[in-house]
């Protein structure tokens, strides 16, 4: 099924308000499985908007309008899709009363109704009236030749709870008639371009399932979706490229669907009945907040330290200045001793620490912007690695986080992992 989003209003033109309706649609049809082909955005203005519905009926099976439902000069939705779709308008009874008795309600008897109010009872013909259980605006479904038509008011509100009562489920009826399977797989420690060069076959092969790296947070996702006549199909289509990712990506990949790298370390540290300190130095606090935010997470994080200055380094986890004067806060040194002395004075099984250059000023040539290190100290050892990122401050904060995060993953799943 084609579908297409129609916003209408000219604030949205205007740049005055965010399209939030156009993202909650999109992501709902993309969810159902309903792939949306064009979205346009046209003001409040009879002439264009006609035209652009005109050829949303020839070249789409769905087409969704939000806003201009409303009674005042400037809600046309009505008129245009009357035009268009050559369905004249009709008054309907039930929603006519409806409206006249909150009328009353509001107004009491002693002041007349405007025309314009009435103005809202009004349906192309053959529409099916979608109630708004949060305002006065009803909304349509109107069946046109091949091509479906629902127009929502563009209150936001108003039209989310209309979408969820009843455009959500006959949208459901139409999609199941085809079974959409998505599937997420999450990767940390590779950037969005490094993963993409390992899997570029197969994202250029792509058909059904279709593959797709999204990147955020310091972390990246590969959606795949596959369409079939039933469930178990689209799974069977999914399950052998799944297989070669998962092949492909060893070192990366940490979880499914829903799941958060912060989630799988929490888990894993709680299982294990490990704990854990931190020191941040180029991260603020940011790696601290992530597991945190994980219910349960106290079980096992101690402390976090965020120690910016030499100081702060010194005083707080007992490095050496003698170190940092040798190899400065940025260098492997100074990460091995923040580690190993934040895991001493926590007296954890251990204590990760991270120091790096978040930009954008304070870099030099051999100690560049994004350049940062990450230490995990346990009992036995410590390691130090390396990482080098471009980005903002804040992209820097969150890729020195993911890949801090990815490293206490990847060292508590190690015994288990194949
Ligand atoms: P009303 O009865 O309030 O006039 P309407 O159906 O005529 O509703 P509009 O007049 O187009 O809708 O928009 C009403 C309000 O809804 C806007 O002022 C805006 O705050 C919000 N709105 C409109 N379009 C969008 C959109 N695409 N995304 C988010 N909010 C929107
Ligand atoms: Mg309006």
């Amino acid at each position: 099924m084609r579908a297409e989003l129609i916003m209408v209003g000219t604030e949205l033109l205007l740049g005055e308000i965010v399209d939030t309706n156009a993202t909650f649609l999109a992501s709902n049809l993309a969810d159902l499985g309903i792939d949306v082909y064009y979205k346009s955005t046209v003001g409040d203005n009879l002439a264009r908007l006609q035209e652009v519905l005109k050829r949303a009926l020839e070249r789409s099976d769905l087409v969704l309008i939000s806003g201009g439902l409303g009674p005042t000069e400037d809600d046309l939705t009505r008129e245009a899709v009357s035009l268009a779709a050559e369905c004249p308008l009709q008054e309907n009874g039930d929603v006519m009363r409806w409206i006249e008795n909150r009328f009353l309600e509001r107004y009491g008897s002693s002041t007349a109704m405007s025309p314009q109010n009435r103005k809202q009872a009004l349906f192309p013909e053959g529409s099916e009236v979608i109630p708004n259980p949060v305002g006065t605006a009803p909304g349509f479904w109107l069946e046109k030749g091949d091509t479906i038509v629902v127009a929502f008011p563009g209150v936001a509100r108003e039209l989310r709870a209309m979408f969820s009562e009843t455009v959500l489920p006959k949208l459901k009826e139409l999609a199941a008639q085809e079974a959409l399977v998505i599937r997420n797989l999450h990767f940390a420690g590779i950037g969005e371009s490094s993963l993409a060069q390992l899997l570029e076959d197969l994202v250029a092969a792509q058909s059904n399932p279709t593959l797709a790296l999204y990147a955020s947070g310091g972390t990246v996702r590969a959606r795949l979706a596959a369409k079939a006549s039933s469930r178990e199909e689209a799974l069977q289509l999914i399950e052998p490229l799944e297989r070669e990712i998962k092949r492909r990506t060893r070192d990366y990949f940490y979880g499914v669907d829903n799941q958060s790298l912060e989630e799988v370390v929490v888990k894993g540290f709680l299982e294990r009945g490990l704990t854990l300190a931190v020191a941040e130095s180029c991260t603020g606090g940011l790696i601290a907040h992530c597991l945190t935010n994980i219910p349960g997470s106290s079980g096992f994080f101690q402390r976090g330290y965020v120690v910016y200055t030499n100081q702060a380094k010194v005083q707080d986890l007992g490095v050496q200045p003698s170190t940092l004067e040798r190899f400065s806060a940025y260098s492997p040194e100074t990460a091995k001793e923040m580690a190993e002395g934040v895991r001493l004075r926590a007296q954890t099984h251990f204590g990760l620490a991270v120091t790096g250059i978040a930009g954008p000023g304070g870099g030099t040539a051999d100690k560049p912007v994004g350049l940062a290190y990450i230490a995990l100290a346990a009992e036995e050892n410590t390691i130090v690695q390396r990482y080098f990122w471009k980005g903002t401050r804040e992209q820097i904060k969150e890729r020195v986080a993911g890949a801090a995060l990815h490293l206490l993953w990847k060292t508590i799943s190690e015994p288990q992992s194949d």
